[in-house]
């Protein structure tokens, strides 16, 4: 959907933002839902059909820069889904925004669109030419003190 003008953009900032308003409590972190094999080989995971084991709700996230993994109970999944649920939510809403503000830089520097991640353009170094100033001009007569 294109921004025919700034204050559209305004009012798309401000869907962002009251969205960003309506946003609960919310965990970081994902989660994955494994079913197992224990490797034992008289055991029903092993069976044909098997029977695995699990579900296994994991929940990882990083903590302190560790990656940290905690099993989940299906009635804590539960309880926690809306949670993840909001997290998911909110890093849409911060990428609709950050995409929003790209657009409104690369509007108000007439180009067509900016891309994360390209580099910046060179900068432009000052053109010496000759200083008017060094060396000094010739004074003229009427710089004389008289
Ligand atoms: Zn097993």
């Amino acid at each position: 959907m294109p921004i025919p003008d700034g204050r559209s953009a305004d009012q798309a900032r401000a869907a962002i933002q009251e969205a960003l308003g309506q946003i609960g409590f919310t965990l970081p972190g994902s989660i994955t839902i494994r079913r197992t094999r224990c490797g034992k080989p008289r055991c029903a995971c092993a069976a044909d059909p098997p029977s695995l084991h699990g579900p296994y709700i994991q929940w990882t996230r990083t903590v302190h820069g560790k990656t940290v993994t905690r099993l989940l109970t299906p009635a804590q999944y539960q309880a926690y889904a809306p949670r993840f649920a909001s997290a998911r939510r909110l890093r849409a809403l911060a990428a609709a925004l950050q995409a929003l503000s790209l657009k409104e830089i690369a509007r108000a520097e007439g180009r067509a669109k900016i891309t994360p991640g390209t580099p910046a353009p060179p900068r432009t170094r000052p053109v010496r030419g000759p200083n008017p100033n060094y060396p000094a001009p010739p004074k003229t007569p009427g710089d004389q003190p008289a």
